[in-house]
């Protein structure tokens, strides 16, 4: 093994940043934190975070309409200052795709056809980013677009499973998913028990996939218990208010 490759799973069995392998980082979220959008989320997982601004269902331009559904339009963006190195605000190729793999996970749960002709914005921008900003940004997406009122099948937990020094982990951190073997991010919607976005990078066996979508499910469950809890809390600041 190369010098400059660090060691993933220490002595003690535990990850880098203390954790075992099934744990999350710990998951900060809040909504309605943009008074401009219609609906808005923060959510953190350890030193990622990420804000979710929705807009719509709006008029759109002729152009672009759909006779029989809304447009759902998603941009995912890292601020210039996510990162270490400073990255150029213009959009780059890997995010112009990650806005299309978190636009079609979110197609599968918004009920566009209750808006034909309108469009639905949906912009993501990182502002720090320390792995799994993807999946980070789905969650925070599925909670502006809760919090915006846009009916949906169900909200949608994101979640990425690494493979670091052969052993499948939880919620993979930026040091693992630059010397892991293997990163998978995915997004599910608990509720309706439905994969949505699922990406690998890296090689598994097919028991370790196996194991590694068990794991990124029962991850994304405990995230998706506290996207309705935080849900749940703005509507009884509503009540009480
Ligand atoms: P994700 O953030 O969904 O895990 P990647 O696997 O592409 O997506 O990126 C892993 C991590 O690498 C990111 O979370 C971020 O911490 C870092 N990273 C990605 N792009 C850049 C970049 N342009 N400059 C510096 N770091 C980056």
């Amino acid at each position: 093994m190369s010098e400059s490759r660090p060691r993933l799973i220490r002595e003690d069995g535990l990850r880098v940043d203390g954790r075992k392998p099934e744990d999350l980082r710990p998951i900060r979220m809040e909504v309605e934190v943009l008074k401009n959008a219609n609906g808005s989320a923060l959510v953190e997982y350890g030193g990622t975070k990420v804000i979710a601004a929705v807009y719509g269902p709006r008029e759109t331009p002729k152009a672009v309409q759909l006779p029989d559904r809304a447009v759902l339009r998603v941009r995912y963006h890292m601020a210039p200052f996510s990162t270490s190195e400073h990255k150029s605000p213009a959009p780059t190729r890997r995010e112009i795709e990650l806005s299309k793999v978190i636009r079609e996970a979110l197609e599968a749960v918004v009920f566009t056809d209750q808006f034909p002709r309108a469009s639905i914005d949906v912009f993501i921008e990182v502002l720090q980013a320390d792995g799994g900003t993807r999946t980070a940004g789905l969650t925070a997406a599925s909670l502006a677009l809760a919090d915006a009122g846009i009916p949906m099948r169900d909200l949608v937990a994101g979640v990425a499973v690494g493979k670091v020094d052969g052993v499948i982990v939880l919620d993979i951190n930026e040091l693992e998913d630059e010397y892991g073997e293997a990163d998978m991010p995915l997004g599910y919607a608990a509720g309706i028990g439905e994969i949505v976005l699922l990406q690998l990078n890296g090689v598994l066996t097919p028991e370790e996939f196996k194991k590694a979508v068990e794991l990124g499910k029962r991850g994304a469950e405990r995230i998706y218990a506290q996207m309705k809890e935080t849900l749940h809390k703005k509507y009884l600041a509503v009540l009480e208010s």
